[in-house]
């Protein structure tokens, strides 16, 4: 089967399909095109055989001295795949760009685009890529995943020059830029078809591709090879120097190509599309792109300052987690100001293995004191069945796998510019189950009746509570016969 072939069987768009087909297919008959600098914002290209390769769509011109016609064609490819995306992530119709195009330099030999002119003197010196509003550029990289990356990454800030005029100040506009370059490439679909019980049989899996799709969560480290983000969280995680969510905001325009700034520009921006509480305000935003100053920043937090200790709760949250297999469909944790205020009566709840934390619903006072008991089971892989103290021959970061914890957020915003490390507590102990199952002579193999936990959570300031099941991001919940999750009942008894 041909490749365009394959690729019609996906499930692209069919006008933007074709179109891009008929362009690529004329490039490719052109062959290798070269020497296109003496203009280099215009499009027509004279050929006089200086050994660079290029390539060219219908918003897309890539001129190159890397002697890879595949890779070319693949960037092409992924930049026309990203575009109808980017423009449906700011909710802008495809007509406003019907006459746009860039022109990229995907550079491995600097010194040959500084010497032609194609890489002007007067331009800041960049270690990855710099884009201006009709040309970006791009040092070539070890991985196609990372070409593809920066490709798209800097070309998002052309299309924001176009679009509105600019990217907003630096957290903003990195951060979009960040946002909307992590792709996942078009794959072959085996793991869903295994699951259906569908035989592994090359000639079907080849028909059956996912997408290109941008704003994507890296799964594992090969679906974003030299990316390298999660490192730089789970570094600073380890040494207590994660940045409040504040502080993010306030980081200076020039970036300097620092990858903590991009990573942590990268992950508000991540956080504020996904929470409900700023996904609007965030969006809407862009529209003031050509505002770089902190006006920008004032007013966005303006909108959101309401819900600020929400989001701020949230980014907590986030960077305790976030690592590969992190998917914001697990963390929709619900948190309100608005949530009531704990009554000190007793009362349950259910905690399920198909969202990470679960807020108990309201909010308690200083001075609170809870206690808890819990009961259940849940599948923690397909062959672990695990009951709240977890299970002692798997672990996750350190703790039992499938072990029932508890989270006390406070609600007010830290002051610091670092974020403290989450209080994170078993509700019951190996101890607790071991003398309770003592003490209950046919209580052994039942997970019916609710095992009382020793620890007391003593809440010193106002603040959320939340239970989790431990388990590793990306975790997918073992389907049930009835259809419904499995779950933990917990009690929670809280005492002054
Ligand atoms: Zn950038």
């Amino acid at each position: 089967m041909t490749r365009e072939a394959e690729y019609a069987g996906g499930m692209m768009d069919k006008r933007l399909q074709t179109r891009l087909w008929r362009v690529l297919l004329v490039i490719a008959i052109g062959g290798i095109v070269s020497s296109p600098f003496r203009s280099i914002f215009a499009d027509d290209a004279p050929a006089t055989g200086s050994g660079l390769l290029t390539r060219e769509s219908q918003h897309l011109r890539l001129t190159s001295d890397v002697d890879d016609p595949a890779l070319l064609d693949d960037l092409i490819r992924s930049f026309e795949d990203a575009l109808p995306q980017w423009l449906a992530f700011w909710n802008v119709p495809e007509s406003r760009i019907a006459n746009w195009k860039i022109q990229a330099y995907l550079m491995r030999n600097v010194d040959t685009f500084r010497q032609s002119g194609a890489l002007p003197d007067y331009l800041p010196r960049f270690q990855h890529g710099f884009a201006t509003p009709h040309t970006i550029w791009i040092r070539y990289q070890d991985t196609t995943y990372y070409n593809r990356h920066l490709v798209l990454h800097e070309a998002v800030h052309s299309l924001a020059f176009e679009l509105f005029g600019a990217g907003g100040p630096s957290w903003y506009m990195e951060g979009t830029a960040e946002l909307l370059a992590l792709h996942r490439d078009r794959v072959p679909t085996p793991s869903r078809q295994r699951r259906m019980g569908v035989p592994g049989n090359a000639g079907v899996l080849a028909q059956s591709m996912d997408p290109f799709t941008i704003n994507q969560l890296p799964r594992n480290r090969i679906d974003t090879p030299g990316w390298g983000r999660y490192k730089i969280v789970s570094q600073h995680r380890e040494a207590g120097t994660l940045p409040t969510l504040k502080s993010v905001l306030k980081l200076p325009m020039e970036l300097n190509g620092e990858v903590e700034a991009y990573t942590w520009c990268w992950a508000a921006s991540s956080l504020f599309t996904n929470a409900p509480e700023s996904r609007t305000s965030f969006l809407n935003a862009a529209r003031r792109g050509s505002d770089q100053t902190e006006a920008f920043t004032s007013e966005f937090y303006r909108d959101v300052a309401e819900q600020w200790p929400v989001l701020s709760a949230r980014w907590r949250l986030m960077m305790n987690d976030l690592d590969y297999g992190f998917d914001w469909s697990r963390h929709q944790v619900k948190l309100s100001t608005s949530d009531p205020r704990a009554s000190g009566a007793p009362f349950q709840v259910r905690v399920t293995p198909d969202q990470s934390w679960q807020s108990v619903g309201m909010w308690f006072p200083k001075g609170a004191k809870l206690r808890f008991t819990a009961k259940g089971r849940c599948h923690v892989t397909p062959d672990w069945v695990s009951e709240p103290a977890g299970i002692t021959l798997e672990y996750h970061r350190g703790d039992p796998l499938g072990q029932l914890q508890v989270c006390v957020l406070p609600i007010a915003t830290p002051a610091e510019a670092t974020i403290p490390g989450l209080d994170i507590r078993p509700v019951l102990t190996r101890t607790d189950v071991s003398k309770f199952k003592a003490n209950t002579p046919d209580g052994s193999s039942d997970d019916s009746t609710p095992i009382p936990g020793s620890n007391v959570i003593a809440i010193n300031e106002p603040s959320w509570v939340l239970l989790r099941i431990n388990l590793p991001a990306g975790h997918s919940p073992v389907e049930t016969v009835d259809g419904k999750p499995e779950a933990y009942q917990v009690q929670i008894i809280p005492s002054r």
